[in-house]
């Protein structure tokens, strides 16, 4: 059946044996998004692994620079906080203040604020009355006078009047240059406060004391105040207070109304929401702010992510290296499985080929040594048998003994009642003979309606008494018929045993020789031929 009518399993490993290719295609198809899903997520871990670390040795440098950045700026605000406490004490500035008037004061200071500037760095100093008037100030690259000026509204002015040191950010109204004021009260001997000293540091100045590399500095304002780059000064962070303030602060503070916005926003990282993205064009940064509120200031540490973009290319090529790698890998794997499962079921094919064809040899086997009609043995086969049991009669001296059988006037029977009933009546005396005989015994149709029974390991005096009683069987046990009536059949046996130097041809001819005195001599009866004369049984050679 399998090998006419394939199954759905036959027919899909024929499928796959014409396009192999097609298989592994397909397999690939359906990993492939697996496969490279979990290498992308893969990947995706190795580089915040790998952006973590850079991260963490940004945030360690960050570290020291804080410190020197908290140290760097402290020195140097607290070193020009001290310089007009320390001008304060001038006598020319407090007897100028006393006196007005005095133009040999009012000179005599303008020398000594000249002094300051040359030796300090300082880009202007001035002397303010209570009413924030200058009464005299000096420039350190200009001749221009301030003398008359107010200066009233001035922060640092208001916190030196309050009896403390004062500094403030501002645009210098007549200079135009930005920089930091420090001012300190004035005071007489009897310590009323008279006056108000200052001293102005362009930024320019500032920076050049302080190391400004990843470092910005912004107001209280949130304006950027100092700053490695000129172009960044003057921007605000984008949620500076600033931004709240009217134009006329502005314009009076820092000369001008328009901040631009300094970027410094979130790279939208998820696993690393600390990176920040910082200036034009952005950049990936580590920000740290630190207050330094007692100054109204806060310092500003950038401390660039060099690596990050690098990172993220080589990424990218490593994870296209890897997806290629992947797709490569899993198309073997797949190529290997469907050529090690085509063997396989190659193998189960030859094996299932193998199993069909032992079973339609063993049929055809059966077929060739077997009689259609009846089942038992044919011609050729009992011959071998008949050949094998006389060689082991021979070499174990058993005795053996052959029967043939002929259906005596069957033609007649054919004749009367037709082919068919004489096929039937072949069966029912191989049918009614069967029930008779050992297992050990070999029945066969010879011939159109003749039989052989041999007998092994059986003597005739055994046999004979078999014989007859089988000859009487057949005899009792008509064939009945469709038609109610019943058809007798009856045998003439003739029977002979293995004698000394017998072989095959001569048992046969005297059992045939029996068989056909039998018929001779009435028919539906056995006769036994005897060895001939002085020819011994071959038992009797033991
Ligand atoms: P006897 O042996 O008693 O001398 O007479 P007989 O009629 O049996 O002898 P014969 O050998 O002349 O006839 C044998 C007949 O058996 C001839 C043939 O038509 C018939 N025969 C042979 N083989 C078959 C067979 O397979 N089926 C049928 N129905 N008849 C067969
Ligand atoms: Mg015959
Ligand atoms: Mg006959």
């Amino acid at each position: 059946m399998t090998l006419f009518a394939p199954s759905w399993r036959t027919r899909w490993w024929r499928a796959v044996e014409a396009h192999p290719n097609a298989l592994i295609l397909g397999l690939v198809l359906v990993l492939a998004p697996f496969a490279l899903l979990l290498v992308w997520l893969q990947m995706g871990r190795w580089e915040d692994k790998q952006i973590g670390a850079a991260v963490q040795r940004a945030g360690q440098a960050l570290d020291v620079r804080h410190q020197q950045a908290v140290i760097d700026f402290t020195h140097v605000m607290e070193g020009l906080k001290g310089l007009p406490e320390f001008m304060a004490a001038e006598p020319r500035l407090i007897r100028a203040l006393e006196q007005p008037k005095n133009p040999a004061y009012l000179r005599a200071t303008e020398a000594y604020l000249g002094d300051v500037t040359e030796f300090s760095g300082a880009n202007f100093a001035l002397l303010l009355d209570t009413q924030g008037r200058a009464l005299t100030g000096h420039f350190y690259d200009s001749r221009a006078s301030v003398a008359g000026l107010v200066f009233a509204d001035r922060e640092y002015f208001r916190m030196a009047m309050a009896g403390q040191a004062g500094h403030q950010f501002a645009v210098g109204r007549m200079s135009g240059s930005p920089g930091i004021f420090f001012s300190y009260p004035v005071r007489s001997t009897s310590a009323r406060v008279l006056g108000v000293v200052a001293i102005k540091l362009d930024l320019v100045e500032i920076a050049s004391r302080i190391r400004l590399a990843g470092v910005f500095v912004v107001d209280e304002q949130g304006v950027v105040i100092l700053a490695p780059q000129r172009e960044m000064l003057f921007k605000a962070l984008a949620d500076a207070p600033i931004f709240k303030t009217d134009v006329a602060f502005r314009r009076q503070r820092y000369l001008r109304t328009n901040f631009p916005v300094l970027t410094l926003q979130s790279a939208r990282m998820p696993a690393h929401p600390e990176i920040q993205l910082f200036g034009e064009p952005a950049k990936p940064v580590l920000h740290r702010q630190i207050e330094m509120s007692e100054d109204r200031m806060s310092i500003h540490l950038i401390e660039e992510l060099n690596e990050l973009p690098a990172l993220k290319a080589n990424h990218l090529l490593v994870l296209g290296i890897a997806w290629l790698a992947v797709l490569a890998g899993l198309w073997a794997v797949c190529a290997t499985a469907v050529f090690v499962l085509r063997v396989r079921q190659f193998r189960t094919n030859i094996e299932a080929a193998h199993a069909e064809l032992l079973l339609l040899n063993d049929r055809l086997k059966h077929q060739a040594e077997s009689d259609f009609l009846t089942g038992c043995m044919n011609r050729r086969r009992f011959d071998e048998e008949l050949g094998q049991e006389i060689r082991r009669s021979q070499r174990q001296k058993y005795p053996l003994t052959l029967a043939l059988m002929d259906l005596d006037h069957f033609k007649r029977i054919n004749d009367s009642f037709g082919h068919l009933i004489g096929d039937a009546a072949l069966q029912h005396f191989a049918s009614v003979l069967r029930g008779h005989i050992r297992q050990t015994d070999r029945f066969a149709r010879i011939g159109g309606e003749e039989f052989a029974l041999l007998m092994p390991d059986t003597s005739p005096a055994a046999a004979m008494p078999l014989i007859e009683r089988l000859r009487q069987s057949i005899a009792d046990a008509p064939l009945p018929l469709a038609s109610g009536a019943s058809l007798s059949v009856t045998a003439s046996i003739g029977v002979a045993n293995l004698c000394f130097l017998d072989d095959h041809d001569a048992l046969f001819q005297r059992a045939d020789n029996a068989m056909y005195e039998a018929k001779s001599s009435g028919r539906n009866q056995a006769i036994f031929a005897p060895c001939p004369g002085g020819v011994q049984e071959i038992l009797a050679f033991e």
